[in-house]
C-alpha cells in the first residue's frame, strides 16, 4: 500500500457536472497517487464515465477543478483575472498526459497496426517516422503483439484491437492512462487477454485509473477502489477493504447484485 504522505499524481477537486437540469456529478473529490490503480467502480448511469472524461477536459465540468502533478488542467489565467477555459490547442499537450482507452477502440482501418500506434508520436510527439515505428514497436511488445504490427486491424480480434489500443495509449508516455470500461465490448473469452496486459501494467507501476464491472479483477489489480452512485462517491478505500467489506447499504447492495463480494458477509 502507499503512503499517505505521498503527494498525489492526479487531483480532482469538488467537480461538478450537469447535462441540463440533471446533475451528474456532485462534489467529486480524489487523488491518485504515483504508481497507484484506483478502480472506479458503480452502476451504470452513476457519472464514472463523466468523472473520467471531466479529468482531462474532453467534458468540460462545470465547477471544481484537476490538478496533474500540481499544474491546473484545463483552465489558465485569464487576462482579466480568473480563469478562462483553455482552447483544444492547448490542451492537446495535457490530453496526451492523460491517455484514454475506450469501451471502443476507434482504430483506424486504413492504417497498419504499427501505423496506428506510431500516428500519435509523429503527430503531436514530434518524433521522426522512424522514431515514431520503433516506439511503436516496443509499445506493440509490451501488450504482445509485435507479430501483429503489418496487420491491419480488421485481421485481429476484438482482444487484440483493445491491446492495439494500449499500445497506443503507452506510444503517448502518459503520466496517467485512464481506461472506461476496456472489456465491455469484448466476447467473453476475449476478456482475460486485456485484463492480462492491464495487470502486468499495474505490476509496472504504472498510474491509472480504471473503470470496470469486473469486480474481480479490480480487487486483485487496484490498489484502491471508489464506489459511485447518484454522481456521489460513496464509499472509498483500499481495494480489498470497499470490496470485501463494504460499509455503505449502497455499496453493499451493488457487489451483493454484480456477484462481486469476494466472501459472504458475516
Ligand atoms: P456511467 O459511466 O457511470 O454509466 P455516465 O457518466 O456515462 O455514467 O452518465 C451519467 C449520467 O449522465 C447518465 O444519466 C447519462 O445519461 C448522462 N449523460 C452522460 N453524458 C451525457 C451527455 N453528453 N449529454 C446528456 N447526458 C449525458
Ligand atoms: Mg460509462
Amino acid at each position: 500500500m502507499q503512503m499517505n504522505t505521498a503527494a498525489a499524481l492526479l487531483r480532482a477537486e469538488s467537480l461538478r457536472k450537469s447535462f441540463g437540469s440533471q446533475q451528474v456529478l456532485k462534489d467529486i473529490s480524489f487523488d491518485l497517487r504515483k504508481g497507484e490503480t484506483l478502480s472506479l467502480l458503480g452502476p451504470s448511469g452513476s457519472g464514472k464515465s463523466t468523472c473520467l472524461r471531466c479529468l482531462n477536459f474532453l467534458e468540460k465540468p462545470d465547477g471544481g477543478a484537476v490538478f496533474l502533478e500540481d499544474k491546473r488542467i484545463g483552465q489558465v489565467p485569464a487576462r482579466r483575472g480568473g480563469l478562462r477555459l483553455m482552447t483544444d490547442t492547448e490542451l492537446a499537450p495535457q490530453r496526451a498526459e492523460m491517455a484514454m482507452v475506450f469501451q471502443l477502440f476507434y482504430l483506424w482501418p486504413h492504417l497498419s497496426v504499427r501505423d496506428n500506434v506510431a500516428l500519435g508520436p509523429i503527430k503531436s510527439g514530434g518524433l521522426s517516422r522512424a522514431e515514431a515505428h520503433a516506439l511503436a514497436d516496443e509499445m506493440l511488445d509490451k501488450v504482445h503483439l509485435r507479430h501483429k504490427a503489418d496487420e491491419y486491424p480488421e485481421r485481429l480480434s476484438g482482444g487484440q484491437q483493445q491491446r492495439v489500443a494500449i499500445a497506443r495509449a503507452l506510444a503517448q508516455r502518459p503520466k496517467v492512462i485512464l481506461f472506461d470500461e476496456p472489456t465491455s465490448a469484448l466476447d467473453p473469452e476475449l476478456v482475460g487477454e486485456v485484463l492480462g496486459v492491464i495487470k502486468e501494467l499495474a505490476e509496472e507501476g504504472r498510474s491509472m485509473i480504471l473503470v470496470t464491472h469486473e469486480i474481480r479483477f479490480a480487487r486483485e489489480v487496484a490498489d484502491r477502489v471508489i464506489f459511485m452512485d447518484g454522481g456521489h462517491i460513496v464509499e472509498q478505500g483500499p481495494a480489498a477493504e470497499v470490496i470485501d467489506r463494504p460499509q455503505m447499504p449502497r455499496t453493499q447492495a451493488f457487489l451483493h447484485q454484480v456477484g462481486g463480494a469476494a466472501s459472504p458477509r458475516g
